[in-house]
C-alpha cells in the first residue's frame, strides 16, 4: 500500500468515528428525563384521611351529576414513582364535600375511583369543593400502585384565605390551577416511594 493511501485512509476512519460519536451524544441528549421529573423527585406527603372516607366508592372520572351545584373542576396529571417512571393502573380515589362544604356520607355523590393509563395519566372531572369549618378548601385521595401501599393525601387550592390557617394545609400539596369562564383547569403529579 502506498503511504499516502494508508494516512488517507487512517484520516477517513477517524472522521467516522467522530461522526459516530456525535450521534452517540446526540442520542444521549435526547433521551434525557423531561424537566417536569427532576431528578430526586419528592414522595407525596402522606395526609390524614379524615372522618369522611368511605371504601366501594363507584369505578368514574367524572363526578359530575346533572344539575349538580358548584364551579366544574378538571383535574389532570400523572402517577409516577420517584425515579421519575410512571405508574400504570394505579388507583386514584377521591372523595370530597360539596360546594356548601357538606360530605355525602349516606351515598356516594362526589365519590369515585378511577385507575390511571398505561402511561400513568389520570383525567378527573368534578367541581370545586366549597369550605366547611375548621378547614381550608380540600380534595381527599387515595392513590395506590398495584399491589403497593395506599398513599392517603389532600389537595389544596392556591390563594385561598383559610390555607394560612388550616394547620394541615401544606404548599406541597397545592393544585395548579387555571382559571377559565366555565371550567377550571388543574393539574397535579402523584410520585410515590419505589
Ligand atoms: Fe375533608
Amino acid at each position: 500500500m502506498e503511504r499516502r493511501g494508508f494516512f488517507s485512509l487512517l484520516a477517513g476512519m477517524s472522521t467516522g468515528l467522530c461522526m459516530a460519536r456525535m450521534a452517540g451524544t446526540a442520542q444521549a441528549q435526547s433521551l434525557r428525563p423531561t424537566p417536569s421529573c427532576p431528578d430526586g423527585a419528592q414522595p407525596t406527603p402522606r395526609q390524614t384521611a379524615g372522618p369522611y372516607f368511605k371504601p366501594h366508592s363507584p369505578e368514574r372520572a367524572s363526578l359530575l351529576e346533572p344539575g349538580m351545584p358548584g364551579m366544574k373542576i378538571v383535574v389532570t396529571g400523572m402517577v409516577r414513582l420517584a425515579n421519575c417512571q410512571p405508574v400504570p393502573r394505579a388507583l386514584i380515589d377521591v372523595w370530597h364535600a360539596d360546594d356548601r362544604g357538606a360530605y355525602d356520607n349516606a351515598g356516594f355523590r362526589l365519590r369515585g375511583h378511577q385507575y390511571t393509563d398505561d402511561q400513568g395519566r389520570y383525567r378527573l372531572e368534578t367541581i370545586v369543593p366549597g369550605n366547611y369549618p375548621g378547614r381550608t378548601r380540600h380534595f381527599h385521595v387515595n392513590v395506590q400502585a398495584p399491589k403497593g401501599p395506599v398513599l392517603t393525601t389532600q389537595l389544596y387550592f392556591p390563594g385561598e384565605a383559610g390555607n394560612a390557617g388550616d394547620p394541615i394545609f401544606s404548599r406541597e400539596l397545592v393544585l395548579r390551577v387555571q382559571d377559565g369562564a366555565e371550567v377550571r383547569a388543574a393539574t397535579f403529579d402523584f410520585v410515590l416511594r419505589a
